[in-house]
């Protein structure tokens, strides 16, 4: 194991779980080899960030934690509304973005005085990369995503196919992009195909993406050589990939509180588990953020209950006094399901191999956790780029079944009617192309190990950018 020292790093995570969780493993990947870091939050994030280094630092690695305040008031945010999953609707969370472009101060003070490096920065804080120019200090951007859907938003931001169908359900084939893939106008995000006041953000985002010292993806070479290829070699982008970054840190007791503490001890669930055959449980998750009505969660319920199929299915809590299940359902569930109200232990549950199947959003810390535990999905988009996640998984790794959603949607609704998804788990769980599916599954798992081992691809492109820094530091 190579050992790096003397480069100070700063890392700059966006408060949003699927931005954080990869970021801050990141950061615990370099300090682990010797580079000294440093980790940027705020008064509402710093605790549970402190805890999540304490065995680092036990470790004698050099990590600590920097605090800037957070412009709630002047954003119009109420007080300790620090992270994206504690807004409340859509105008708090465009409310929220706006507030992180006031960091822009406090970041600087910070890079004044401590120097780093290098700053390694959340994609969405593209005024990051001209702070820290100031400086001369390089401004990495950390890509919450992969490769191809890196990929499809800059070719679609480019060409602007979805200006030329004459209906917002025209399917149009991503120009000048590999592969033939499909969308429709209704599965583009709305502050793409309009100019919404995020627009603008979002083509900063963009800009600075191509613009950045780099771009760190937590994704590996070998699952989409294609569109790694296009994003350096046609796009221009200078890029590291360094994933999947679940699998740097082996450490279970880390692998069970990634991101919150989970809401059911590890223990029960894997417990319960381990009393499955293999490949027999379903896993249902949506991420950090999405939050089902009452409506949709009873669909859910309904189409496990008929299905007859086991799971465990994490729900997110603030369901208030609604009725979201059907009566008596857990009674009847004893033994064939387990409800995780809150925070599921993810990657512990996806790497049991009792667990054969996930049905998920397809954010992208989700599938590349798939991916990595050799699990096919039911692939659910809800936002963000989740729409173009779901093209990698269904139709180029060809590892998942599409639930069937069409429509791209800021609040989630209640489309999904239970049939729908009876027939994607039943397919998932027990079809013909079962078996397929889980054997593609694995062998990309077994890459995916290999990518962050000796001589593999993401270890190589790790090493490969710290002499980059080394050589620009000196
Ligand atoms: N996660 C988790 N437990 C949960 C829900 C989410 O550990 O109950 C983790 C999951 O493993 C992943 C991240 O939170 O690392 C969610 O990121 P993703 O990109 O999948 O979706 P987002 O939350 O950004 O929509």
């Amino acid at each position: 194991e190579k050992r790096h020292g003397l480069l100070h790093i700063f890392f700059f995570p966006f408060m949003a779980e699927g931005h954080s969780i990869p970021l801050i493993d990141t950061a615990k990947l370099f300090a682990s080899r010797g580079l000294k870091v440093s980790i940027i939050t705020t008064p509402v994030n710093a605790p549970l960030l402190s805890k999540s280094i304490e065995r680092n630092r036990l470790l004698g690695h050099k990590i600590d934690v920097l605090v800037i305040q957070f412009p709630c008031v002047e954003a119009g945010l109420p007080e300790g509304c620090e992270r994206l999953d504690l807004t409340t609707s859509p105008e708090m969370g465009l409310n929220f973005f706006m507030a992180t472009t006031l960091l822009a101060h406090p970041l600087e003070d910070l890079l004044k005085e401590y120097r780093p490096n290098c700053l390694i920065a959340d994609s969405f804080f593209p005024w990051s990369s001209q702070v820290a120019s100031k400086f001369g200090i390089p401004r990495i951007v950390f890509a919450a995503t992969c490769f191809f859907s890196l990929c499809a938003a800059q070719c679609l931001r480019l060409y602007q196919p979805y200006k030329r169908v004459s209906s917002d359900s025209d399917p149009f084939i991503i120009p000048n992009f590999p592969g033939e893939i499909k969308l429709t106008r209704n599965q583009l995000p709305d502050f793409v195909k309009e100019e919404i006041v995020f627009s603008n953000f979002y083509r900063e985002v963009k800009e600075a993406e191509l613009k950045s010292f780099g771009v760190l993806v937590n994704s590996f070479y070998e699952l989409e050589p294609t569109y790694a290829d296009y994003y350096r070699n046609v796009l221009g982008a200078k890029t590291w990939h360094i994933g999947p970054i679940s699998l740097w840190n082996t450490n279970i007791e880390d692998k069970a509180k990634r991101g919150k503490e989970s809401s059911m001890d590890k223990n029960k669930c894997l417990q319960w588990l381990d009393s499955k055959e293999p490949n027999s449980v379903v896993y249902i998750c949506f991420g950090s953020l999405a939050n089902f009505p009452a409506s949709q969660l009873l669909e859910i319920a309904m189409a496990l209950e008929d299905s007859g199929q086991q799971f465990i299915w994490a729900v997110r809590e603030n369901k208030n006094n609604e009725v979201w299940l059907p009566e008596g359902f857990e009674e009847r569930m004893k033994g064939k399901g387990l409800i995780i109200r809150g925070w599921a232990p993810q990657v512990l549950i996806l790497e049991h191999e009792a667990v054969g199947g996930f049905v998920t959003h397809c954010g992208w810390n989700s599938t590349l956790e798939a991916i990595s535990a050799g699990v096919p999905m039911v692939t659910w988009p809800l936002y963000a780029e989740q729409f173009y996640n779901e093209k990698l998984v269904t139709q180029v790794l060809r590892i998942g079944v599409a639930v069937g959603v069409q429509q791209w949607a800021r609040i989630v609704g209640d489309s999904v009617k239970k049939e729908a998804i009876k027939k994607a788990m039943t397919h998932l769980m027990a079809s013909e192309e079962t078996k397929e599916m889980r054997c593609r599954a694995k062998s990309l798992a077994e890459m995916a190990s290999k990518a962050t081992e000796e001589g593999g691809s993401s270890l190589s492109d790790f090493n490969s950018l710290i002499e980059q820094l080394r050589c620009k530091g000196m």
